[in-house]
């Protein structure tokens, strides 16, 4: 037996490492084990690398329609092992940044793959070694990874996963991609950027289709614009290999059809990742293939927790980060005032989606009364300076009270400014507390006065509706 800490985290991503360095400063010894890089999915092969492959796509394209604003760059190109370069640089900052506050902090790094044996003991197998801990508390924090179909020829070399997509070393010339949620619609977002043929296909009615309604025919819209080929309420049926890539059979409304592409990515989902994780009689309660746990992140084995993409129904790294936290406190003795039930989501597509509370669609199902305040972003003087896509923000509130009860953005910063909704929805702000705020002229921000006073139809750059 090496080391009996106060409490081990298995894990090292967001979930996981943030868990780890908050418990430490309330003064638990404290150890996370990790067998891949710090950071977990997503720093190497989730939000993090996203966004930078997005960051790069999005300049190469603004560089291009450069001309709107009178300026001229010939011969734009780009390269795309530069690209890849820059990803992997800004994830190993990144990497370095984490390992240096887990030293800081006296959090001890353990390398190795984890398994929780009985008694709060675990092994870890590193290099043909296997060395033995002890804890009071452990933290699982193994996160989640790609979800299969059964779909005949998924198996086939360059039929990939998000993960696989990452390792390529050149840019696709056509794509399949099976899934239209959100990393679907963001992959398909990087690689039309970069002249890559893209053909999506997603089973349901829409694409991204836990989000608004009309987010999801305008986001449609937006990437048929950008040369994407999408097909929703379509089944992937078959993939066989061709000569340069493969041939997808799939059905569109009961109609076969047929497509070629050089490669096939699937973005069908991600599952718990429990692999290997349970030691011999170590039988753990599962909601489906989820690790079960209280309202405290307890499993059904005491002193035993589990957070983020292990055991919640939200995948996102901000909800493992904030269960992380949460759970640190408990664990350290320290306060904690994080509403975990307000979790926005968010797509850095163009224009940025993103999302918290509840939809209009949602409010009728549950027949609450609402009153929705929507406004359409060419009254915005910014959005117009920056020639952004069109968009829109909407707001949902309680019809009596008018507390905010949801809100919709689908613009340039929407990922930012869906901020000051998540602090009203979290604080029960009403439309009033929210307009007592002078926002910046000229910003996005100022949309979202826009959208609060056309709850009574009181906006000011918006036609009244009599003249419309
Ligand atoms: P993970 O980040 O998955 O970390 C788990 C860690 O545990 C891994 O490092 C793994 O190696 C380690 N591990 C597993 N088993 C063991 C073991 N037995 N022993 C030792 N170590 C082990 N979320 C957002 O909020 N915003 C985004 O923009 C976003 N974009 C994404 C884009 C893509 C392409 C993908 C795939 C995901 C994206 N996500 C995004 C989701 C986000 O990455 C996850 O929600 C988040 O990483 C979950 O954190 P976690 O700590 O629960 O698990």
């Amino acid at each position: 037996m090496e080391k009996t800490f106060d409490l081990i985290v298995i894990g090292a991503g967001p979930g996981g490492y943030v868990a780890a360095i908050k418990a430490a400063k309330l003064g638990l010894s404290t150890a996370v084990i990790e067998y891949r890089e710090v950071g977990g999915t997503c720093l190497n092969r989730g939000c993090i690398p996203t966004k930078a492959m997005l960051h790069a796509a999005d300049l190469y394209k603004e560089i291009k329609e450069s001309e709107r604003f009178g300026i001229f760059a010939e011969k734009v190109s780009f390269d795309y092992s530069k690209i890849v370069e820059y990803k992997e640089e800004t994830c190993s900052k990144l990497r370095e940044g984490i390992l240096s506050l887990l030293k800081a902090n006296g959090v001890a790094m353990i390398t190795g793959k984890a398994i929780l044996e009985k008694d709060k003991t675990i092994t870890v197998f590193h290099n043909n070694e296997v060395k033995t801990y002890r804890a009071h508390s452990i933290i699982l924090a193994t996160g989640a990874v790609p979800s299969k179909i059964p779909v005949k020829g998924c198996q086939l070399d360059g039929v990939l996963n998000s993960e696989d997509l990452f390792l390529l070393k050149e840019v696709p010339k056509s794509l399949v991609i099976v899934g239209g949620g959100v990393i679907g619609v963001e992959m398909a977002k990087v690689f039309s950027s970069l002249h890559t043929k893209i053909t999506m296909i997603e089973a349901a009615p829409r694409l991204i289709s836990n989000f608004d309604k009309e987010i999801a025919q305008s986001l449609k819209m937006t990437l048929k614009k950008q040369g994407v080929e999408v097909y929703t309420s379509s089944l992937m049926k078959n993939i066989e290999k061709e000569k340069d890539g493969f041939l997808c059979s799939f059905e569109e409304n009961g109609e076969n059809k047929e497509v070629s592409a050089q490669y096939v990515l699937f973005a069908v989902g991600r599952e718990p990742n429990t692999h290997g994780l349970f030691g011999e009689g170590v039988t753990i309660e599962m909601a489906g293939k989820k690790v079960a746990v209280d309202d405290g992140f307890e499993t059904s084995l005491k002193g035993v927790y589990a957070i983020g993409d292990l055991s919640s129904d939200i995948q996102l790294a901000h909800n493992a980060i904030a269960q992380g936290i949460q759970l640190a406190h408990r664990l350290g003795g320290g306060n904690t005032t994080e509403d975990l039930s307000v979790i926005p989501s968010c797509i850095y597509t163009n224009p940025e989606i993103a999302s918290v509370g509840i939809t209009e669609e949602e409010a009728k199902k549950k027949e609450i009364s609402v009153k929705v305040g929507k406004f359409i972003m060419g009254g915005n003087s910014k959005t117009l300076i920056s020639k952004d896509e069109r968009g829109f923000i909407k707001v949902i509130t309680h019809g009596e009270s008018g507390i905010i009860l949801g809100a919709q953005l689908m613009c340039a910063r929407a990922t930012d400014m869906v901020g000051e909704f998540v602090t009203a929805i979290t604080n029960k702000l009403t439309v009033d507390d929210m307009l007592k705020t002078v926002r910046p002229h000229p910003t996005y921000n100022e949309a979202i006065t826009e959208a609060l006073e056309e709850v009574e139809g009181q906006g000011i750059h918006v036609l009244p509706k009599r003249k419309r």
